[in-house]
C-alpha cells in the first residue's frame, strides 16, 4: 500500500526533543535535555490515597465519561484556586478542561485560524506550541524576546505591516512567566502593551502560564488574565507542574464565544477528557494539597536552580551570557563563540551529556548559538557535572 500524507503532516518536522530523548536515555548520560518535573516532586503517598477514595466514592461517575467542557466541581475547584493563586477572575462556564495545556493549544490552532494563517509567537518560543500551531497549518511570526519578554515596541509595526500584506495575524502567543525556553520574565510594563495591542488591533491574545506558581525568588508578576483590561485574554493552565504530567490535565479560559468552538473540537478530538484524572484533581484543589505540594515543589527546585546558575558562572561566564530565571524550569544560555549548538549535539551525548539547541525553539533557523537546559529533572551533582560536559564540549568543538 503506498500512503499519501496530508501536506500539513508532510511539512511537519520531528521534535528534537523526542529524537533526543531517546539518545538521552542510555545509561551514563546526564539529560539536561527535556522539560520534566522531578519525580522527587510527585505526592505519591496523597495521590494514591486520593485515588483510592476516588475509586471507592465515585467510582461511577469517574469511570464514565463525562463532560466535554470537563466536569463541573472540577471546572469550579479550578476557577477557585485560579482565582487565590492568580487572581483571575472566571466563571466555571469559560473553563474547558483539557487533556494537557498542549491539547488546549492544538484547540486554539484549529478554532482560531484556516491552515495557511498567520499567528505571532515569541522568537524563541515553546517548541510544543510550534508543533501544535504547524499541525493546524499555521504560520508563525517570531518577535524577539530580551530579557524582558517579548519587544513589545516591534510587535505594532509587525501586525501593521501583516495587515498591509493581508496576513492580520489570527492570534498572539506569549509565556510571559518564567519562558519556556529563556526563562524570562516580562515586566508589568511589557504586559499591559500587549493587551493595549490586542485591543487595538482588535488580534487575541493567548497567555500561557504553565510556570507561574514556580517562583523562588523575587515578587510575583500578575499574569495578564488578571490585569486590567485583561478579561479577554485566554489563558492556558496546566497541572502537569504542580501536581504530575503523567495525569494529562490542563485547562483553557476563555470567553463564552470561543468556549462554544472549543465544545465543538474537543468532541472530534476525544470526546471529554479522562474523568478519573478530574476526580484526582478535584480533591487535590479541595484538600489543599495543591498549595503544599507547591510549597515543597519550590524548596526543591530553588536548590536546583541555584546550582545550575552557580555552575555556569563558575564554568561558562568566560564564554557565555545565561538567564538567571527567578522561577520555572530552564536556563537559556548563548554561546559567544562561533558554536552551532545543533550541530554539537553528537558530541555532547559522546561527552555524556543532553540539552536541547536554541533552533529547536524557532521556525526560522536562528539562535544557532544558544540552547536551552533544563534543570528540574536531575539531582544538584548531575547539574554541576552535566555544565562542566557541557564546557568540554565546547572547547573540544571550537
Ligand atoms: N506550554 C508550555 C509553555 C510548556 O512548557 C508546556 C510543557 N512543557 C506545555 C504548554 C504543555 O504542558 P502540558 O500539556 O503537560 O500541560
Amino acid at each position: 500500500m503506498k500512503y499519501n500524507f496530508s501536506d500539513v503532516v508532510n511539512r511537519m518536522k520531528p521534535s528534537e526533543i523526542r529524537e533526543l530523548n531517546k539518545m538521552a536515555s542510555s545509561p551514563g548520560i546526564i539529560s539536561l535535555g527535556g522539560g520534566m518535573p522531578s519525580p522527587e516532586t510527585f505526592p505519591i503517598k496523597e495521590l494514591t490515597e486520593i485515588m483510592e477514595f476516588v475509586m471507592k466514592k465515585n467510582s461511577d461517575l469517574a469511570l464514565q465519561y463525562g463532560n466535554t467542557l470537563g466536569i463541573n466541581p472540577v471546572r469550579e475547584q479550578i476557577s477557585k484556586m485560579l482565582e487565590k493563586t492568580e487572581g483571575i477572575k472566571c466563571n466555571m462556564e469559560n473553563i474547558i478542561v483539557n487533556s494537557g495545556s498542549q491539547q488546549g493549544l492544538y484547540e486554539l490552532g484549529t478554532v482560531l485560524a484556516n491552515p495557511g494563517d498567520t499567528v505571532i509567537t515569541e522568537e524563541p518560543t515553546y517548541v510544543g506550541a510550534v508543533s501544535a500551531f504547524s499541525a493546524n497549518g499555521l504560520k508563525m511570526e517570531g518577535i524577539p524576546v530580551d530579557h524582558n519578554g517579548m519587544k513589545v515596541e516591534l510587535l505594532e509595526e509587525k501586525i501593521k505591516k501583516l495587515i498591509l500584506e493581508g496576513r492580520k495575524p489570527r492570534f498572539i502567543y506569549v509565556i510571559p512567566t518564567f519562558q519556556n525556553p529563556t526563562g524570562y520574565t516580562m515586566p508589568v510594563e511589557r504586559r499591559k502593551v500587549l493587551i493595549e495591542i490586542s485591543k487595538k488591533y482588535d488580534v487575541p491574545l493567548v497567555e500561557d502560564n504553565p510556570y507561574g506558581q514556580l517562583r523562588y525568588y523575587g515578587e510575583p508578576v500578575p499574569c495578564i488574565r488578571s490585569m486590567t483590561g485583561g478579561e479577554d485574554v485566554i489563558y492556558l493552565g496546566t497541572f502537569s507542574k504542580v501536581m504530575t504530567p503523567g495525569l494529562r490535565l490542563g485547562y483553557t479560559i476563555a470567553p463564552e464565544p470561543v468556549m462554544e468552538k472549543f465544545n465543538l473540537i474537543k468532541q472530534a478530538l476525544d470526546l471529554a477528557t479522562n474523568s478519573f484524572s478530574q476526580y484526582v484533581a478535584y480533591e487535590y484543589i479541595k484538600r489543599g494539597i495543591i498549595y503544599k505540594q507547591v510549597e515543597l515543589n519550590k524548596q526543591i527546585y530553588r536548590k536546583k536552580r541555584d546550582a545550575i546558575v552557580n555552575a555556569l558562572k563558575a564554568n561558562m561566564s568566560d564564554i557565555s551570557t545565561f538567564s538567571e530565571p527567578d522561577g520555572g524550569m530552564f536556563v537559556w544560555v548563548t554561546v559567544d563563540k562561533n558554536v552551532d549548538t545543533k550541530q554539537m549535539i553528537p558530541l555532547a551525548i559522546k561527552n555524556g551529556v543532553a540539552y536541547v539547541s536554541g533552533q529547536a525553539f524557532t521556525t526560522n533557523g536562528t539562535q544557532k548559538s544558544s540552547m536551552r537546559l533544563n534543570f528540574t529533572f536531575g539531582s544538584v551533582e548531575q547539574l554541576e557535572e552535566g555544565i562542566k560536559r557541557i564546557r568540554k564540549t565546547i572547547n573540544e568543538s571550537a
